[in-house]
């Protein structure tokens, strides 16, 4: 079973890396705001290490952007009770110890991976 990861935790997480630089692979991905995982990314270099989902919530698809982000800003908020981060799994590399946070978007006709770095400012 997947660790849940509470704002707490996460804070934890992001602090861990906070000030140390990323590996070579990491660096391939720029991913400051929410992006498609590239397609020659290699993402058994990330390990999940817990999720935001909580077991049995209401499905929550409303999103906070309380400055006028939108979910595709760089500076947008990481709100872990709002969408997507509530569909989130937490995610690190095996190389350098980088936090991501990832989320699967199923829209009609396709399935899209997201990833976006875990920037411990922006968590609310
Ligand atoms: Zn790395």
């Amino acid at each position: 079973m997947t660790n849940s990861v509470d704002r707490e935790t996460l804070l934890g997480f992001a602090q861990s890396f906070a000030g140390k630089s990323k590996c070579v692979d990491c660096q391939s991905l720029s991913c400051a705001g929410w992006e498609s995982v590239p397609g020659g990314f290699l993402t058994n270099s990330l390990e999940c290490i817990g999720t935001l989902r909580v077991e049995d919530a209401p499905e929550c698809w409303e999103e906070d952007h309380p400055k006028g982000t939108t979910m595709w800003s760089k500076d947008a908020p990481i709100s872990i009770l709002f969408h997507p981060y509530n569909k989130s799994d937490v995610y690190e590399c095996k190389h350098c110890g980088c936090k991501y946070l990832r989320y699967t978007e199923c829209g009609g006709y396709y399935v899209d991976e997201r990833i976006r770095e875990l920037n411990g400012h922006l968590i609310t």
